[in-house]
C-alpha cells in the first residue's frame, strides 16, 4: 500500500474511534462529560506523542540500533524504519573500519614509502617506510611542510619545476631514493619513495665488473695484437719470432684463465645451478690439491699436508676449485724456499681446512676486501704469477654454497693462514653399527 495511506489511515481511524466513543459516552451521560472525556483523550494522545518525540530526541544523542525504543501506532513504523537504516549504517561503518585497518596494515608492510600531503605540501599522513626513508615522524611532523623536512636541493628543484610525470633519483641520508609526486583528488598529493640503494650497489658492482673484466682482457690482447703487427710488417729472425710466439701464448693462456674463472663465477652465482651434494673423500681431495701445489711450486717450496677429519657432503669439483685456489695462492705468494702446509681436521663447530704459508703476508687493511672480484694487494705481482684476481671470489662463492666460511689471518712479511670452516651439518659422520645379540 501507498506509505502515505499506511500512515494516515490508522491515525485517522484511531482518532475517529476515540471521538466516537466520547460522543457515545456524551450521549449516554451528558455532553459536558463527553467533551471533558474527549479533551482528556486528546491530551493523552498529545502526551504520548510528546513522550515518543522525547525518546527519539534522546536516542539521537547516541544513535545505536540496539538502544532504539519501541513505539506504538505510527511510531512503530518510524522506529522500525530508523532501526533498519541504523543497522545498515552500522554494518557499513564496520566494513569501512575493517577496510581501513587492512589498508593501514598494508601501508605498514609496504616496502615503499607513501606520504600524503595537501596541495601546498603540508604533511597529512605517512607510512613507516616513508618515515625511514625521509627521516620523518608522523606524530611530530604532521602539519609541517614536506620541503622543510626533506632538505635536498634536487627535491626542491623537482617541486619547483613540477614535472611530476617523471620520477626523480636523489641521494638522501646515505640512501639512493627514487621519489615521485602523484597529484590526486583535487587538493592532495602523494609522495612515493623507493629505496634503490641495494639495486644501485648491485648495478655499480656490475659496472665495475664489466670495466675490470674488459681491462683485464684488453691488456693481453694489446700485447698479442702488437706482436702480430710486428710479425706482419717485418721479416723477423727465427729466434725473435719464437720468443714473440712464446709471449703471445702466455698472454693467450692468461685470457683463457680469466675467461674460465669468469664462467666459473657466473655458474656459481646462477640459481639454475644448484649444489649437487655427494660424499666427498677429503683425503683424496687434499692429496690432489697437494700434488697440484707441488707441480705449481716446481720444487721451490716444501709443501706438506695432514688429514685427520671426517669426509664431507658437497661437490668434489667445487671444493677442489676452492681448496686448490687457496693452495695455489700460497705457492704464488710465497718466495722460493718457503713452507706451505695443508691440513684438514675436526673443530668445535665442524671441520677446518687450513692453508698456512710463510709467504709475503697481507697488511690488515686489505684483508676484508680480498674476496672482492679483481681486488689485489699488488697488481703486478698477481699478474706475474698468472693471477686473475678472481680466485678468492670463487672461493667465497663455493663456500657460500656449502654453508661454510673463510677466515684469513695474516701478517705482512711473515705469512698467512687461510681457514675454511665447514659446519657439522656438512660432515659425513661414521655410521655406528648396532649389533643385536
Ligand atoms: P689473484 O689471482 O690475484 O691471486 P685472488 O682472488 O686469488 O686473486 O687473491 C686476491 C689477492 O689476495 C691477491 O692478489 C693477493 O694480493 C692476495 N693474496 C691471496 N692469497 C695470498 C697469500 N697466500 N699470501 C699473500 N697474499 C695473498
Amino acid at each position: 500500500m501507498n506509505p502515505k495511506l499506511l500512515f494516515w489511515v490508522p491515525a485517522v481511524l484511531r482518532t475517529a474511534i476515540i471521538l466516537g466513543v466520547c460522543t457515545l459516552l456524551g450521549w449516554l451521560f451528558g455532553w459536558v462529560e463527553g467533551l471533558v472525556l474527549a479533551l482528556a483523550a486528546m491530551m493523552v494522545m498529545v502526551f504520548t506523542q510528546l513522550s515518543y518525540l522525547f525518546q527519539l530526541s534522546n536516542w539521537l544523542e547516541d544513535p545505536q540500533s540496539a538502544k532504539l525504543p519501541d513505539g506504538w501506532g505510527a511510531w512503530t513504523s518510524i522506529f522500525s524504519r530508523l532501526y533498519k537504516m541504523r543497522r545498515e549504517d552500522e554494518k557499513n561503518q564496520a566494513e569501512l573500519t575493517e577496510w581501513l585497518a587492512r589498508f593501514r596494515q598494508a601501508m605498514h608492510l609496504l616496502p615503499d614509502g607513501v606520504v600524503i600531503m595537501d596541495d601546498v605540501l603540508f604533511l597529512e599522513w605517512c607510512n613507516p617506510a616513508a618515515e625511514k626513508h625521509l627521516g620523518l615522524t608522523h606524530e611530530r611532523d604532521k602539519g609541517m611542510r614536506v620541503t622543510n623536512l626533506v632538505r635536498n636541493p634536487d627535491f626542491m628543484d623537482y617541486i619547483i619545476l613540477g614535472r611530476y610525470e617523471q620520477p626523480l633519483t636523489i641521494s638522501f641520508r646515505d640512501r639512493k631514493l627514487i621519489v615521485q609526486i602523484i597529484p590526486f583528488e583535487n587538493r592532495r598529493q602523494i609522495l612515493v619513495t623507493h629505496d634503490a640503494t641495494e639495486t644501485e650497489r648491485i648495478e655499480e658492482m656490475r659496472r665495475d665488473f664489466i670495466a675490470n673484466a674488459s681491462h683485464e682482457l684488453r691488456t693481453p690482447l694489446t700485447v698479442i695484437v702488437g706482436f702480430l703487427e710486428i710479425a706482419a710488417s717485418e721479416g723477423l729472425d727465427a729466434a725473435t719470432r719464437s720468443s714473440h710466439l712464446k709471449l703471445m701464448t702466455e698472454q693467450g693462456h692468461r685470457m683463457q684463465h680469466l675467461i674460465e674463472d669468469m664462467l666459473t663465477l657466473s655458474r656459481l652465482e646462477s640459481v639454475d645451478y644448484p649444489l649437487r651434494a655427494e660424499p666427498v673423500d677429503v683425503k683424496r681431495l687434499v692429496d690432489q690439491v697437494q700434488r697440484d701445489a707441488d707441480a705449481l711450486s716446481a720444487g721451490r717450496h716444501v709443501v706438506t699436508m695432514s688429514v685427520d677429519g671426517p669426509d664431507v657432503m658437497g661437490s668434489y669439483e667445487e671444493l677442489h676449485s676452492a681448496f686448490g685456489n687457496l693452495a695455489s695462492n700460497a705457492v704464488r705468494y710465497t718466495p722460493a724456499g718457503g713452507q706451505i702446509h695443508l691440513s684438514w681436521k675436526t673443530s668445535d663447530s665442524g671441520a677446518k681446512f687450513t692453508v698456512d704459508d710463510t709467504g709475503i703476508g697481507i697488511s690488515p687493511e686489505h684483508i676484508s676486501r680480498l674476496t672482492e672480484r679483481f681486488y689485489r694487494v699488488d697488481k703486478s705481482r698477481s699478474r706475474e704469477t698468472q693471477g686473475t684476481g678472481l680466485g678468492l671470489a670463487i672461493v667465497k662463492h663455493v663456500l657460500l654454497r656449502h654453508s661454510s666460511t673463510l677466515k684469513i689471518k695474516s701478517e705482512a712479511g711473515k705469512g698467512s693462514s687461510f681457514i675454511v670452516c665447514m659446519p657439522k651439518s656438512a660432515l659425513v659422520l661414521p655410521q655406528i653399527e648396532l649389533q643385536l645379540h
